[in-house]
């Protein structure tokens, strides 16, 4: 039985699976037989058993997502919409990216699954605007699709058809949180909308949606076609399955590795990313992305599974870490990822229009030589109130302030050193940032 299932097609020259060789390895073998054996309720239940967690980054279980679609007469007149959500944006993350490049089929044939459990007719890709190859990739396996009867009308003759739609985004990283997806799709502004009502009950054009990410998509091809059991024992921590985590950074060889879920931050730093370069130490990490809190080398022995880093005090997110050597400034990081999250806020309320651009000056502050033990205390104060839930609209203002909080916490005597030396010290070492 493989144990790597999310990269098994995958080609050490990059180049992507199509339908003859993805069909040759074993491909919409699983399709065939849910569609001919299982009802969607069965559907349903293996992906609650198998214990599956969003790999968006919240690691929401799957199962009990979907299990809020209204079914049958209860979900009333008009479709209901699956919609993969591959508005891969986070700061360090490229995991959805090389499924989408690469092996394209993958996830079609997870969107066919998810859709028949959810009884949807009509399907989203949501991809990011500028994975251009990523999307010419994409259409000709929906084509190959169409043709070989795995899409359309009366898939592989059992009844059920669906419709699959490829969306490039416009190109916003809001547009990854699954309501402001929603909004622009049906062409308005990428806002966030209230919750409740939830996409699984009021989604897509007021009806029943699911949004689930491009990783997770992929894990239902698996569950579908291996089972439940199989699908836990991959894991060897407390959550199931395998992960795509990465790591960036000066590290030897940063990348992308399919692990087991579990697996201890060590041998993914130490073993798959091969260490620090010559010349650099390890002084923390983001371990799931840029809008995750700062963990340090007294962490190293932790298991990658969504409650040990969240009791760590952190976030697993995307499973893809940004690593801080002793080289570089953590405040000139954490200024580098603000910036991105002012540009990209979408304005809607205050304490993230206005305050992360207040927390951009105040670090450049520090880098700039002027900052003070006032601008030290305003800095904590305005980046907790932002970071607070529920002083802001979204998650996109607190996971901003995670990083920077964190920094607050483990880097302290950085930003004390900043103020009593009126300078950056890492700039003169390696032109800093
Ligand atoms: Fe928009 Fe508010 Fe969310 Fe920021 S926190 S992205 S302004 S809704």
């Amino acid at each position: 039985m493989i144990d790597r299932p999310l990269t098994q097609h995958l080609r050490q020259d990059g180049s992507p699976v199509f339908m003859t060789d993805y069909r040759g390895g074993g491909g919409y073998e699983g399709l065939r037989r849910v569609l001919a054996d299982s009802s969607p309720e069965d559907c349903l239940q293996q992906v609650k058993d198998s214990r599956l967690r969003g790999r968006g980054g919240a690691g929401f279980p799957t199962g009990m997502k979907w299990s809020f679609v209204p079914m049958g007469e209860k979900a009333g007149v008009g479709p209901k919409y699956l919609i993969a959500n591959a508005d891969e944006m986070e700061p360090g993350t490229f995991k959805d990216r090389i499924i989408l490049e690469q092996d394209p089929h993958q996830l079609i044939e997870g969107m066919i699954l998810a859709s028949y459990a959810l009884q949807a007719n009509v399907a989203y890709i949501f991809l990011r605007g500028e994975y251009t190859v990523a999307a010419e990739r994409i259409e000709t396996a929906i084509k190959e699709c169409y043709s070989a009867g795995y899409l359309g009308e009366n898939i592989q003759g059992s009844g059920y058809s669906l419709e699959l739609h490829l969306h490039r985004s416009a190109g916003r990283y809001i547009c990854g949180e699954e309501t402001a997806l929603i909004s622009a799709l049906e062409g308005k502004r990428a806002n966030p909308r209230p919750k409740p009502p939830f996409p699984q009950v009021s989604g897509l054009w007021g009806r029943p949606t699911i949004v689930n990410n491009v990783e997770t998509l992929c894990n239902i091809t698996h569950i579908l076609t291996h089972g439940a059991q199989w699908y836990q024992s991959l894991g060897i921590g407390q959550d199931s399955g395998t992960k795509l985590f990465g790591a960036s950074g000066n590290v030897n060889n940063p990348g992308c590795w399919e692990l087991p879920m579990g697996t201890p931050i060590r041998e993914i730093l130490e073993q798959h990313a091969g260490g620090m370069r010559e010349g650099y130490t390890l002084r923390g990490f983001l371990p799931g992305g840029g809008s995750t809190d700062f963990l340090t080398p007294d962490h190293l022995d932790l298991a990658m599974d969504y409650d040990v880093i969240g009791k760590a005090g952190s976030r697993m997110g995307t499973g893809t870490m940004i690593i801080l050597d002793d080289r570089h400034c953590p405040i000139a990081m954490v200024r580098n990822l603000s910036h991105f999250f002012a540009q990209e806020s979408c304005g809607f309320c205050t304490p993230c229009r206005d305050g992360i651009p207040w927390i951009v000056q105040l670090l450049d502050r520090f880098e700039s030589g002027q900052a003070t033990e006032a601008d030290l205390a305003l800095l904590e104060e305005k980046a907790r109130f932002i970071g607070g839930m529920g002083n802001t609209h979204c998650a996109l203002a607190p996971g901003a302030m995670e990083p920077v909080t964190s920094a607050l916490k483990y880097f302290r005597d950085d930003f004390e050193r900043h103020i009593h030396d009126g300078r950056c010290h890492y700039h003169s070492d390696v032109g800093g940032r």
